[in-house]
């Protein structure tokens, strides 16, 4: 497993590929040093899904540990309906739907069919709204744009040259700790 990426981080390396870099580099502290308001509140949402509280109904799985030996991926499901051929990925908010956070539910379904597992439907729930998004299961092209993002991050250097966004800085979790930002974070 060594050299697997987590589907957790696809976002945040879309959202700046050197969060990554940040995010290994201080996974071991304490979380509160650097988690912001947005982030505890996404990771309480997935909390009743971790501890199995989100659904009693016997064909629905959750929080199922999930890899692909094709894409090099790790990672967990939120909530796959069996019966339904669907997998859903629980957010407390989505104001806007990020590519970072597609690609986070292709990776799933890549997972789950590589695993064995038939998936047919795939949707984003908000919690916050009670409202499913549904997403389509992606095409061959977007199957090759998205092994393209992986070998992107695979491949990315944290000592090479960075393109810094400084509005990004200021919502970013790692701002305070980051040494390519004078910024201070807005949390
Ligand atoms: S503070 Fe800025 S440069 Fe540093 S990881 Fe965050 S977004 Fe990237």
């Amino acid at each position: 497993m060594h050299n697997y990426i987590s589907i957790s981080t696809l976002n945040d390396y879309i959202f700046c590929p050197y969060s990554i870099y940040l995010h290994n580099v201080y996974m071991e502290t304490d979380e509160g040093l650097y988690h912001a308001t947005p982030q505890t509140r996404g990771r309480v949402s997935h909390e009743s899904v971790d501890t199995k509280k989100a659904s009693n109904k016997r064909d629905t799985l959750m929080a199922l540990p999930i890899y692909s030996s094709k894409f090099g991926l790790v990672g967990k499901i939120d909530i796959y309906k069996q019966s339904e051929k669907l997998l859903v990925e629980r957010k407390y908010q989505l104001k806007q739907l990020f590519r970072g956070q597609i690609y986070q539910l292709w990776a799933q379904y890549f997972c789950l069919i590589e695993m064995g597992y038939l998936v047919e439907k795939l949707a984003f729930y908000e919690i916050s709204s009670n409202k499913t998004i549904p997403i389509a299961i992606p095409t061959q092209q977007e199957e090759v744009e998205f092994t393209q993002f992986i070998e992107r991050f695979k491949n990315f250097d944290p000592s090479g040259n960075i393109e810094i966004n400084f509005n990004k800085c200021r919502h970013c979790i790692y701002c305070n700790l980051c040494d390519k930002t004078e910024e201070d974070n807005v949390y």
